[in-house]
């Protein structure tokens, strides 16, 4: 791919200086962007991260979420997910700092993390990674450090500047200025195709057409809370589970998520996720106030239940909240290959394979009180290349939860294990491309299999 000379105005016109350029840019740190920082940065690739937040992480941080599944239908036989790659490493660095453990979830009688589990869900067992999220954020600042990355915090991607099917430059909003960041290879790990949906490629909000369900809905959000100041030691957590949900059925807590899910983060201290507010639109700022509203009114109430009615919160205290309330799906992209449930649940062997899953298909009904699993059969799915490629834009990849699929299956490769997966291909793919001079979509597939698999990737 030729480079082209510097242009310094935005598609509105605007003359921006140049905040930075590289190679590769990334926008998001999330565990896609993590990982595509990585992966092309230790090719030898000059690479800049862009994230709006003065910390790193994504949801993982931000929510926070602090659990990775690795087996979740042990009765079935279910095939581990592999943590393989830069997951692996990020796992291993979590362990040598004591920051992460692994559990065993049984569907009664639990230590530690207690879902109940949905009326559909038939199976008992499971086994879950809990880390510290906070550990996380040291994590993603050391390991970026030291590979060489270029950072811009605070720094809000609100733009593009495209050229004949090519983005030049990603304009970001920063507390002083609107700039220009310019590089050949632009990598979306923002969750939401935010590259993408601003450089005018299709991004589908919500659901829309095969995508499983009918077209316009939007998946509930939830969060998670923390609470301090609990008995941990006499806390009967599946008791207080079923007493909790005894008295939401009954209508005494206005709360639409069926159960409580939770996790002991340490003595004294746990954290929940039990909200779920329904047609929330991010991208509506009026409606995203109304939803981040009654998230917190949702916390409340069911901080205030367990304080009244469980002896072992009597003490306790709301001690943290999200800084927003969470949504899987908000845009994804159209891409070459569109992603199915069915191939999903028949664990379809695709041979452009850059990543490969064991998750089970989650599916968060848009209007649903639970979450509905569907297990797969002892085998893994695999994540094509294709997916990754936006159409009409030439020299931009999508990593993470915002791939091109089926809206109805996209919570299974949203899970942070898989983002890091597709990150990684990502950053591998563009540091290929820049060396071999060629555009994402003329690759040579094989060689970034090779490559992945030489870095430690199961690629089946
Ligand atoms: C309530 C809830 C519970 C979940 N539970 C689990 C779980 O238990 N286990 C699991 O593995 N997964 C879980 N997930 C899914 C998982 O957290 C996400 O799908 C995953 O974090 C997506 O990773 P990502 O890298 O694609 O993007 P994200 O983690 O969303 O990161 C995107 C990053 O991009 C930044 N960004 C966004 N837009 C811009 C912009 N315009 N400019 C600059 N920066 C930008 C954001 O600030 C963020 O840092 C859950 C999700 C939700 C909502």
């Amino acid at each position: 791919m030729a480079r082209k000379k510097t242009e310094v105005t935005s598609n509105r016109g605007e003359t921006l200086p140049v905040g930075a350029e590289a190679d590769v840019v990334v926008a998001g740190s999330g565990p896609a962007g993590i990982a595509a920082c990585l992966a092309a940065r230790r090719r030898g690739m000059s690479v800049v991260l862009v994230e709006r937040f003065p910390f790193l992480g994504g949801m993982s941080t931000q929510i926070p979420i602090a659990t990775w599944p690795l087996n979740t239908a042990v009765e079935t036989g279910e095939m581990d997910m592999p943590y393989d790659g830069i997951l692996g490493e990020v796992l291993e660095r979590l362990q040598k700092l004591g920051a992460i453990e692994l559990k065993t979830v049984l569907r009664d009688g639990v230590e530690r993390f207690v879902p109940i589990a949905g009326e559909n869900d038939n199976v008992a067992t499971s086994k879950w990674y809990l880390f510290d999220p906070e550990e996380l954020k040291f994590l993603y600042f050391d390991m970026l450090h030291e590979a060489g990355v270029k950072l811009r915090v605070n720094s809000l991607v609100v733009d593009t500047v495209v050229r004949d099917g090519a983005v030049e430059a990603i304009v970001a909003e920063t507390l002083t200025r609107r700039e220009q960041i310019r590089g050949r290879i632009f990598i979306d790990a923002t969750g939401s195709a935010d590259i993408v949906a601003r450089a005018g490629a299709p991004a589908v909000y919500g659901s829309g057409d095969n995508d499983g369900v009918p077209a316009g809905l939007i998946m509930p959000t939830s969060t998670t809370f923390r609470i301090a100041g609990v008995d941990t030691e006499h806390l009967d957590m599946y008791e207080t589970a079923v007493i909790y949900e005894e008295h939401r059925r009954r209508g005494e807590l206005n709360v639409p998520l069926e159960g409580l899910f939770w996790q002991v983060v340490c003595h004294g201290v746990i954290q929940i996720f039990g909200t779920r507010v329904f047609n929330v639109n991010p991208l509506d700022p009026e409606n995203a106030a109304q939803g981040e509203m009654e998230q917190r009114r949702q916390i409340r109430e069911i901080a205030g239940f367990l304080k009244k009615e469980i002896p072992a919160f009597r003490n306790s205290r709301l001690i943290n909240t999200g800084v927003s309330v969470g949504m899987i799906g908000t845009r994804r992209i159209r891409g070459d290959y569109f992603l199915t449930q069915r191939d999903i649940l028949e664990a379809k062997k695709f041979e452009d394979v850059i990543a490969t899953g064991t998750y089970r298909l989650e599916v968060w009904e848009p209007e649903g009180t639970n979450v509905r699993f569907n297990h797969l059969s002892g085998t893994w799915y695999t994540i094509p290349f294709r997916c990754m490629l936006p159409r009409g834009l030439e020299n931009v990849m999508v990593a993470g939860s915002a791939i091109s699929g089926q809206y109805i299956a996209m919570a299974t490769w949203a899970i942070m294990p898989m983002c890091y997966k597709t990150g990684q291909a990502a950053g591998t793919a563009a540091a290929l491309c820049i060396q071999g001079k060629a555009a994402p979509r003329q690759l040579s597939v094989p060689l970034l299999q090779e490559t992945l698999r030489r870095d430690g990737m199961f690629l089946g």
